[in-house]
This record gives C-alpha cells, sequence and structure tokens, in this order.
C-alpha cells in the first residue's frame, strides 16, 4: 500500500521513460508492491533507440525480484536461454605461481563448515606460515563450478546454495514486459521528445513523438546512459569515478555454446588492456572485452579479443560500446528517480548493475511509504544509494589495485592506483600489516557491500601473500585444519548436486 502520498481514492500515477532491464524491472517491482489499485504504471520506450542489450550476468538477489514479482524459474528461464551461475572465476590476473586463478562465491549457508578453516590459513598465511589459502579450495560452490554442476541440491540435502544467473538480456527485457502488462502495466512505444518542468524544479509532463502529452505524479528515469530525465533535463551531476575505474569501453562477440556441456560460472580473464567475460548461455556463449581506451584502440581491442577467443580468421561482427562509469549526485530529485544505467554504472566485472537496480528501487518504495517527498526521506534515500555505489566501487578498484601482473602500462598504472577511497585505503593497509581484517570490515560496517570471504578471497586469490621461500613452516597449533577432511567433505556434498547441463533440460 502507497500509505500518504496517495491522493484520497486516485491511483498513484507513475510514468517509466525507459524500456530495457531497469524500466521493466522496476515497473514489475512497482506492480508487485503497489497494485493496481495504489498505482497506474505506464512504461515509455523508444522502439527506435533500443535497449543496451548486455547485463548476462546477476548477483544472487536476482533470484528474490523474480521471486516478488511471481515467476517460477521453469517460467522465465528457458524463455530467456537462462542458465544457473555458481560465482564468478578470474583468470590472468596473477602471475605469482600457484595464484593464476580464483573463484569468488556467493555466500551460502554449507560455507559456514569451511570459512573457519579458510580465515585460520588466510590469516597465518600473511603472518608468514606456509599454509594453502588459495579460495578455491574451501568453498563447495568453486568445487560445483569447476565439475560444471547447477547449484540445485537434491530434495534430501539440507542447505540451499546462492546463486546467480546468466541469461539474454533481450530476452528478458521481453519476459519482464509481458509479465508487467499481464499485471496491468501499461505500454507506449514513443519516444519522449521534451521533458517539461514546473517553476519549482518538478517534472511536469513528458511530451511524445506524435504529440501526446504525459503527466504522472512520479516519473522514473531509465532512459540509459543518457539520462533524460535525472541528468539532461534537471541538471543533476554526474560524479564520474574515471579516477580510480579506468575502463571506459567493451567490445562484445558471441560465439557458439559449447558442445556437451555447460559452465555454471561466469569467467573473467584479464588480457592487456581490460579483462573478457565468458558467459555460458543455453545456445551460445557472450564474450566481451571491457577495456581502457586510454591504453588500446577499438580495433586493438577487437583483435586482441578475437585471438583470445581464436576468431582472427571469423568476419561476424563485434560491438563496440562506450561506458560511463559513476554515479549521479542524488538518484531521487523531487518527483523523480533514477535508476539503471540513467542513475551510475560500474563496470561489470562482479556484474552488479542490475542488483544496484533492484536495491534501488525496493529502498526508495520503502522509504516513499514512510515519508512520501518529505526532504530528509529522500536526502536518507541518496545517501544509502550513493554508500552503495561507492562500496561495490571500492571492491572493483581494489581487483586492479591487488591483481599481480605489470606486463603493461595498463596493469602497471592500475596496481599502482594511489587514487583510492579512505575505506578501500584502510581494507589494503589493514591486509598488507597483516591486521585483523574482520574487525576492520566490522568497523567500516561495509560487509552489506561484500562480506569479509570476499574481501580475503579476493586478496588472497591474486597471492598478496608474502613470497613463498619466505615462509615459516606451521607450528603443530597452526595445521588446526586438515585440509584433506574439507576436501572430502566438499566431494561428498557435491554428489548431491547434478550435472548444469542436464538440469537445465529438465526446467
Ligand atoms: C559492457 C556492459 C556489460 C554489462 N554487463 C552487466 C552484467 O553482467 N550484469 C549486470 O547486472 N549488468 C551489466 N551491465 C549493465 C546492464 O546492461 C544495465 O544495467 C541494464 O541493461 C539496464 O540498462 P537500462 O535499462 O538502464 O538502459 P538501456 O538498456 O539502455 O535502456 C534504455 C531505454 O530507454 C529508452 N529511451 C532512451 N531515450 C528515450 C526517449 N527519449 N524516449 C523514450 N524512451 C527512451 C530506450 O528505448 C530503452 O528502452 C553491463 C553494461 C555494459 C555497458
Amino acid at each position: 500500500m502507497i500509505s500518504e502520498p496517495v491522493k484520497s481514492g486516485e491511483p498513484f500515477k507513475i510514468a517509466i521513460v525507459g524500456g530495457g532491464t531497469a524500466g521493466w524491472m522496476t515497473a514489475n517491482l512497482m506492480a508487485a508492491r503497489w497494485g493496481a489499485r495504489n498505482a497506474r504504471i505506464t512504461v515509455i520506450e523508444a522502439p527506435d533507440i533500443g535497449i543496451v542489450g548486455v547485463g548476462e550476468g546477476s548477483t544472487p538477489q536476482l533470484k528474490a525480484f523474480f521471486k516478488t514479482i511471481g515467476a517460477e524459474e521453469a517460467d522465465w528461464m528457458p524463455k530467456c536461454n537462462a542458465t544457473y551461475k555458481n560465482g564468478i572465476s578470474f583468470h590472468g590476473w596473477s602471475d605469482r605461481p600457484g595464484y593464476d586463478h580464483y573463484f569468488h562465491p556467493f555466500p551460502s549457508p554449507i560455507d559456514l563448515h569451511t570459512t573457519p578453516a579458510f580465515y585460520f590459513n588466510s590469516h597465518y598465511r600473511r603472518q608468514g606460515f606456509d599454509l594453502d589459502a588459495n579460495p578455491d579450495r574451501f568453498f563447495l560452490s568453486a568445487y560445483l563450478a569447476e565439475q560444471r554442476l547447477a547449484p540445485k541440491p537434491a530434495h534430501q540435502f539440507p542447505f540451499d546454495m546462492a546463486y546467480g544467473y546468466h541469461f539474454d538480456a533481450y530476452l528478458v527485457g521481453a519476459f519482464l514486459r509481458d509479465h508487467a502488462k499481464s499485471t496491468g502495466v501499461s505500454h507506449i512505444e514513443a519516444k519522449v521528445n521534451h521533458v517539461s518542468v514546473t517553476d519549482d524544479g518538478e517534472i511536469a509532463s513528458l511530451l511524445l513523438e506524435g504529440g501526446e502529452t504525459i503527466t504522472a505524479d512520479f516519473f522514473v528515469d531509465s532512459t540509459g546512459f543518457r539520462s533524460l530525465l535525472m541528468q539532461e533535463t534537471l541538471g543533476v551531476k554526474f560524479l564520474s569515478f574515471n579516477e580510480n575505474l579506468r575502463n571506459d569501453s567493451a567490445v562484445v562477440l558471441p560465439t557458439p555454446a559449447t558442445a556437451g556441456y555447460t559452465n555454471s560460472q561466469t569467467k573473467a580473464t584479464a588480457l592487456k588492456n581490460g579483462w573478457v567475460w565468458d558467459i555460458p548461455l543455453i545456445n551460445r556463449t557472450g564474450n566481451g572485452y571491457v577495456y581502457s581506451s586510454h591504453y588500446c584502440s577499438p580495433d586493438d581491442a577487437e583483435t586482441e579479443l578475437r585471438a583470445h577467443l581464436d576468431m582472427l580468421d571469423d568476419v561476424s561482427p563485434a560491438r563496440h560500446l562506450k561506458m560511463k562509469v559513476g554515479q549521479v549526485e542524488k538518484h531521487w530529485r523531487g518527483n523523480c528517480l533514477a535508476v539503471g544505467l540513467s542513475q551510475g554504472f560500474i563496470e561489470p566485472l562482479e556484474a552488479t548493475a542490475l542488483h544496484l537496480v533492484q536495491a534501488t528501487v525496493e529502498k526508495f518504495m520503502s522509504a516513499f511509504e514512510k515519508g512520501g517527498f518529505a526532504n530528509t526521506n529522500e536526502e536518507h534515500f541518496n545517501r544509502d544509494i550513493s554508500a552503495r555505489f561507492e562500496g561495490v566501487r571500492d571492491y572493483i578498484v581494489c581487483h586492479y589495485r591487488a591483481a599481480r601482473r605489470s606486463d603493461t602500462d595498463y596493469w602497471q598504472d592500475n596496481t599502482a592506483n594511489t587514487n583510492l577511497s579512505d575505506s578501500l585505503r584502510r581494507i589494503l593497509d589493514c591486509w598488507f600489516s597483516r591486521g585483523d581484517l574482520k574487525k576492520e570490515i566490522a568497523e567500516q560496517d561495509i560487509s552489506k557491500y561484500y562480506s569479509l570471504t570476499s574481501w580475503i578471497c579476493l586478496l588472497g586469490g591474486y597471492g598478496n601473500y608474502p613470497e613463498a621461500e619466505k615462509l615459516k613452516t606451521p607450528t603443530p597449533e597452526l595445521t588446526l585444519y586438515n585440509l584433506n577432511i574439507n576436501d572430502d567433505f566438499i566431494r561428498r556434498c557435491a554428489l548431491n548436486f547434478s550435472d548444469h547441463k542436464s538440469f537445465l533440460s529438465t526446467l
């Protein structure tokens, strides 16, 4: 129920401009929570402009999104060529022996059985003892990913796994559009040619091509990087993250699906001037090289991507994209909320964009229900969402800072980056001075963005430990955890999971 803000008896009128994933996710979330009796929602999109059409990996929060809108996996996944994602493995980011790849798991309840050993070994490895602290050995999901198993346990297994998805962005958009329309959301296909503003800086109406004028009580800007309402019309400032995140471009080239198996993880492989994603879908593999145009040209990036994919002789066209990395100064201003690329973007290394869309809309609805258009409400919400963007940004910046590669100017500059937030500086100081990382993360209250496990995986996964030749033999009390027992536990748990490709065919 929208309480106080609704004019008595009248449904609240919401106009969402933009029919990309962000616009349709917003429409579905608002329709699910407020219902047609409380909110009359219209999505306006310009088919000629189209959607960005990338964004094919998610975090586990997307599972909650589909649950909220009442869509079962068996309903939406086959329609979107979707697959399961146990997590992300990072390849080629470190030249330290034994650390050429590591896996970043999504936190799952079963990790409680294996993380004590991980934290312990990692802590004493940092103190210079010769203990195995490579993350891959400590997480069931790393094993599931390596064995290409689906994160869906047999009925008798007492733990659920956290997982994300991979999907076709166009097909998800179409599914969400049809789903929203089936719950009463209206859809107009037309370009917004002009946005009118009142004297006190609120959005008054939208003028569509063809002459129709749309009025509403509230407007959502989901117009992608253009940010037609929030940035272009209301002039809300864009705060760039370019100073600490250098990637500003991507080149995308799909390949056929792998024959005989389907991976259940995203792979992020470092190349000379950025990294390439490998996202397995049912019908194809999505590949995209995210790079910095300050270090290489689009042609060079495309050639490097083709070489990486063994497609130098292939003539299928690649797609080139520019990325605007940063966030708006205000995500909600007056009667306008920016959602999706129009509110900001952090490069896709941890596939967090749709997660931020979901968090923005859900937090907005809660804030709005509590206090409507009250300024204090808006300020509190804006601080919260900005902090969330910064929390995610710091974790991504840390990937580049903590990587152990120095073969190109790009990697030398990234690993020497001193443009760090205070928060990240403190994390790095704590790690390298062998301090108590758990305490540091708790003091900063940042585990709501990335957990202790995630930070240790990242910093340890690239081998940021004392050099092997300097390691001390562990004393008997430091060999507390027998990792063979750990390996055995994980292998036996994995017997409850089935082959990913076969599982998908049952949906
Ligand atoms: C290279 C790259 C990789 C990415 N990878 C991931 C990932 O793995 N995981 C993830 O979560 N996210 C990822 N993202 C982000 C993700 O793609 C977006 O967050 C998501 O697709 C939402 O985009 P959007 O809806 O905000 O914008 P868009 O898809 O650009 O949609 C904009 C909409 O606005 C409409 N529009 C624009 N102007 C007007 C107008 N004047 N009148 C009417 N309509 C208008 C367009 O028609 C369109 O419908 C990636 C992004 C990039 C660039």
